[in-house]
């Protein structure tokens, strides 16, 4: 056994093993930032185009000595019949290569197991995305504790845990409205509103979801992107679920303080940090609404043009990130050659591509946020205290919605009915109009009482979010604690 001694002793190791969509992988990589300021050394298992795109957010840490490293191994994309350098969801040519792309991620577990059995001392944990299923066995083979990072909420684990356990979606038809049960809040959904797990459109997930549920089961906790005062009374049952082995220790992207590491984050920005600025900089405060749909939504540009036409004609500044898959060529010739960009010259940023999200957000001058409801989208979005549009487009985001607007109250709902399932866009066709995407935004962003209070709840979201990552903050505790958590378990282990 080769003897790992580039370390301080005592000093614990995390191998942390991110999965290819930029949802996982971006705040994965947070994460794995965030323990390495809390004193772990951290391994992150990454490939070669993942390593360059969300990678090197972290060369100025590592510079500066924080103890977390990058171990590169091959993709095999040939092997799986992927396109070369193709290791994300987001890279995908079309949807029904989701499954070859994580037989690829599959095949990464020899040369994992082939690194840990070289270590010595084995890593203290092990901290892999859910979807991971095989890192699972991995961490059974070696002894290791697994911490699973699935990007969801507490509220969005305890929806799926009382839908889990109560089956009570089985008995109503797709549209019928009901009752989760149990749950703090009066949250109800129609079947066509729920996660994956429950609707997941032409695929049969019945298996992968059991297999999901038992190696979450089987883990030693879960880590969640959120912070406990923002949803308290989840936050306590999902921890009564998971025997006190859930740490909320977000809002993850807080661990980026200046301009120069937020422009990095994820993919490279489409837009020069300095024009972003620049314009953001000529705009008044709380004046432009901002809307970026995540990084693997591809919605029709039949239904894009409606949103275009409604920014249009609400006369106000906006920044649109524009992107449509396979078919952003025809949205683009849409704001290119029928006016639109013409049209809105005056009070238009268009990004086509990736938009430095963080950057943006966390702008004066950005008064609303018209987002999909990604999680890590709509906790950004918290994070800088803005009020939001919701337009849930698929797996648990109209879950994230109800968060957002009834429980939170600090975002409005476009109404979208049902959930888009990916790969099936254009058969859903047009499913909000100009008219409903006016509607809501115009309540974000108009001047009266409503609004204001909404604007006030949500600024303070966002000032005890960033006290809850700071030093003694709940959620720098709950890292202390997660952390704690291991060593006591590593010394059991011993
Ligand atoms: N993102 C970004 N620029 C873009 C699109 C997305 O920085 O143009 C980031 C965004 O800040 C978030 C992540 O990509 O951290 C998307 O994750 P989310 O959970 O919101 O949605 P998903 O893409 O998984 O649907």
């Amino acid at each position: 056994m080769a003897l790992d001694d580039s370390h301080e002793p005592n000093q614990l190791h995390f191998l942390v093993i991110p999965m290819g969509s930029p949802g996982h992988y971006i705040p994965t990589i947070d994460l794995a930032k965030l323990l390495a300021q809390h004193g772990v050394r951290v391994t992150i298992i990454t490939t070669p185009v993942n390593a360059l795109r969300f990678g090197s957010i972290l060369d100025q840490a590592i510079r500066s000595g924080l103890p977390v490293s990058f171990l590169e191994f091959p993709f095999p994309y040939k092997e799986f019949g992927l396109p070369e350098g193709c290791e994300s969801v987001d890279d995908l040519p079309n949807m029904g290569s989701v499954r070859p792309l994580m037989q690829a991620y599959g095949s990464l577990q020899k040369q994992v197991e082939q690194y840990i059995e070289k270590l010595n001392p084995r890593p203290n944990c092990m901290l892999s995305d859910a979807f991971l299923l095989w890192t699972g066995d991995v961490a059974k083979k070696f002894r290791i504790p697994r911490i699973i990072f699935d990007g969801m909420n507490c509220f969005t684990q305890m929806c799926n845990h009382v839908l889990y356990h109560s089956k009570v979606y089985e008995s109503v038809s797709e549209s019928e409205s009901f009752v989760l049960p149990g749950l703090p809040d009066r949250i109800e959904l129609t079947r066509s509103q729920l996660s994956f797990a429950f609707n997941s459109g032409s695929i049969d997930a019945k298996d992968l979801h059991e297999r999901l549920y038992i190696s979450e089961s089987e883990a030693f906790g879960v880590v969640i992107n959120s912070f406990e005062e923002l949803e308290q009374e989840y936050a306590d049952a999902y921890q009564e679920v998971k025997k006190d082995k859930a740490w909320c220790i977000g809002p993850l992207s807080l661990c980026h303080k200046d301009a120069s590491e937020k422009v990095q984050r994820g993919n490279k920005s489409s837009i020069n940090k300095h024009e972003c600025l620049k314009w953001l900089d000529s705009q008044e405060n709380g004046s432009v609404i901002y809307a970026c749909l995540g990084s693997i939504s591809r919605i029709e540009p039949a239904q894009l043009i409606e949103l275009g036409l409604a920014l249009e004609s609400l006369k106000r500044p906006f920044i649109w990130v524009v992107r449509a898959g396979h078919k952003t060529e025809k949205i683009e010739k849409w704001i290119d050659e029928e006016g639109f960009k013409e049209r809105t010259k005056d009070r238009a940023l268009l990004i086509r591509g990736w938009a430095p999200q963080l950057l943006v957000l966390s702008h004066p001058a950005v008064g609303g946020f018209l987002t999909h409801c990604g999680w890590n989208s709509a906790l950004e979005g918290i994070s800088v205290g803005v009020p939001m549009v919701t337009w849930p487009q698929f797996q648990e985001q109209f879950y994230n919605e109800k968060l957002l607007v009834q429980v939170l109250k600090i975002g409005v709902s476009v109404g979208a009915k049902k959930v888009v399932h990916l790969g099936e866009e254009e058969k859903s066709g047009v499913v909000v109009t100009s008219e409903e995407f006016i509607k809501a935004i115009d309540t974000v962003m108009s001047d009266g009482k409503e609004s204001e209070d909404r604007r006030k709840r949500a600024k303070e979201l966002g000032k005890i979010a960033n006290e809850a990552i700071g030093e003694g903050g709940s959620s720098y505790r709950n890292m202390t604690r997660l952390i704690q958590d291991i060593r006591d378990q590593s010394s059991t282990n011993n």
